[in-house]
């Protein structure tokens, strides 16, 4: 009796806890209704002349509807600053003041109604798309900042991209740059949007988004340019009072979905800061992404540049790119002629970010690109002695000299490289070592010979990278002056050549 009491009890109190938890949900969710419309004249407000559009997908922060055939919506959520529509293919946000594009739509403060108006789009429909994936600017201060505006911020300056990408640490848990971030970009003067990241957060408040979507709009948005539904979600969730984990939320996961759904002929390209590979719900997730057509997901954060393969249940493959930091290994390490540090990545490759190119029909290809460094170069080689320290270091040891390590920045496991020398075709072999450059630095660091005059001394441990093969030599190669082309393929994109003289 005593166990079946207590068993009633405990119902009583979930059922209390139920009811309560619905009312104050009730409480908080409200409705906001409107119309979406084609703003004709672009004035940025609904009259005579615009023309309704219908379809239209508006979402809060918790809940999403769909404006019906009278271009009406009511979407019941607890959104109180602004909502979030996504423009259809062929529109656009109109934004004359900014080059953002982003799904914010501003609620007026007296008014739970809005018109949430869209232009036709820049960009042609069937154009194929170049866009630039920026990874982790991430600054500390203004003196970074200047090493930001003197690397990748001018070189994005000249840079021929149709939209531009930021993938989220813009600066390093100090929000009051944030701003500054957004004015140098708006001077690029080129369209982009941003994604949310973890040191993004403003840590001094209990809404840790705030400042960051007062520049950059919703930390979840989503619009279509020319052929591809862009989508931006936020997978920082906060623990504790500092700490965070990746995850993406059953809201994120229902609007993928509904967005899926809505667009089934667009290319879906999925954006996210903190690697899908490490994400909660990650194989929810998959579940919903497998029935896409064309989907690419791209991350950053891991300040290597790296791949991964997703198995969705239906046994398609997902292909996640992560594209690197453009701080490099936090602005550290030798200073080149400019004043600003190489900070190499501890994977090998240098500071840079991803370049994708994609057709209409979702066939895609893409480089790595090197901040201030020629497109060219898409991989560094390594012999054991082209340079008198190298002899030096004890963990060259194992390497004979004829053996040449090639790191191939932008591959993966799937990635077949080969030599061409002469007439002779060689297949090289991936190893799992430390990028021989960044042994060095290691090397250089411990000797202390690094940091020299002004630099700060890299953050490099011996960890290894996962993107360096090794090339043996031909006897008869070794004391020729040879040229090897490199050719590298894989079947997700990666389609590079490049080549060096060497004389081992
Ligand atoms: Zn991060």
């Amino acid at each position: 009796m005593i166990v079946f009491n207590s068993l009633l009890m405990n119902k009583k109190i979930l059922l209390i806890v139920l009811v309560f938890i619905s009312s104050i949900s009730l409480l908080y969710a409200k409705k906001i209704s409107g119309y979406t419309y084609e703003d004709v004249n672009r004035n940025g407000k609904f009259d005579k002349k615009d023309k309704l559009l219908k379809n239209v997908l508006v979402f809060g922060k918790s809940n999403f509807t769909i404006s019906n055939k009278k271009a009406f919506f009511v979407l019941e959520d607890e959104s109180d600053r602004f909502i979030s529509a996504v423009a259809p293919p062929k529109f656009q946000a109109f934004n004359p003041k900014s080059k953002l594009i982003n799904s914010k739509v501003e609620l007026s403060k007296d008014s739970d109604s809005v018109y949430i108006g869209f232009v036709r789009s820049d960009y042609d429909i069937d154009k194929e798309m170049r866009l630039n994936f920026i990874g982790d600017v991430q600054v500390n201060d203004s003196i970074e900042t200047k090493y930001a505006i003197s690397s990748i911020y001018s070189e994005l300056a000249n840079s021929n991209s149709d939209l531009d990408i930021y993938m989220g640490d813009l600066v390093n848990e100090n929000p009051n740059l944030i701003q500054g971030q957004k004015d140098i970009i708006e001077q690029i003067g080129r369209k982009y949007s941003c994604i949310f990241g973890n040191h993004d957060r403003n840590l001094n408040s209990d809404n840790q988004v705030n400042k960051f979507e007062d520049c950059f709009g919703s930390q979840n948005f989503a619009y279509n340019v020319s052929n591809n539904l862009i989508v931006g979600i936020n997978n920082i969730f906060p623990e504790s009072k500092k700490g965070y984990k990746a995850q993406i939320s059953e809201f994120q996961i229902r609007l993928i979905e509904q967005l899926a759904k809505l667009y089934p002929n667009q290319n879906l390209i999925l954006c996210m800061h903190a690697p899908l590979k490490y994400s909660k719900n990650k194989d929810l997730l998959l579940t919903v992404l497998q029935n896409c057509k064309n989907i690419l997901v791209i991350s950053a954060h891991m300040h290597t540049f790296s791949r991964n393969f997703h198995a969705c249940p239906n046994g398609k493959i997902i292909h996640e790119i992560n594209c690197g930091a453009t701080c490099g290994n936090f602005w550290r390490g030798e200073k080149n002629i400019f004043g600003v540090p190489a900070s190499i990545m501890q994977c090998g490759s240098p500071r840079g970010y991803l370049v994708l190119n994609i057709k209409a029909n979702g066939v895609y290809d893409f480089k790595y690109k090197m901040v201030n460094g020629d497109k060219i170069r898409q991989m560094s080689i390594w012999y054991k002695n082209q340079d008198s320290l190298n002899l030096k270091i004890e963990d060259f040891d194992v390497y004979d000299n004829k053996t040449l390590l090639v790191n191939l920045y932008a591959a993966s496991d799937s990635t077949q490289l080969y030599a061409y020398i002469g007439n002779k075709k060689i297949k090289c072999q991936k190893i799992k070592v430390t990028d021989p450059f960044v042994r060095r630095i290691v090397y250089l660091n411990k000797n202390k010979l690094y940091p020299s005059g002004n630099s700060n001394k890299a953050v490099l441990r011996k960890s290894k990278s996962n993107h360096i093969w090794k090339l043996n030599l031909d006897e008869n190669l070794l004391s020729k002056t040879s040229r090897i082309n490199f050719i590298a393929y894989d079947k997700y994109g990666l389609n590079i050549k490049q080549s060096f003289i060497i004389k081992p």
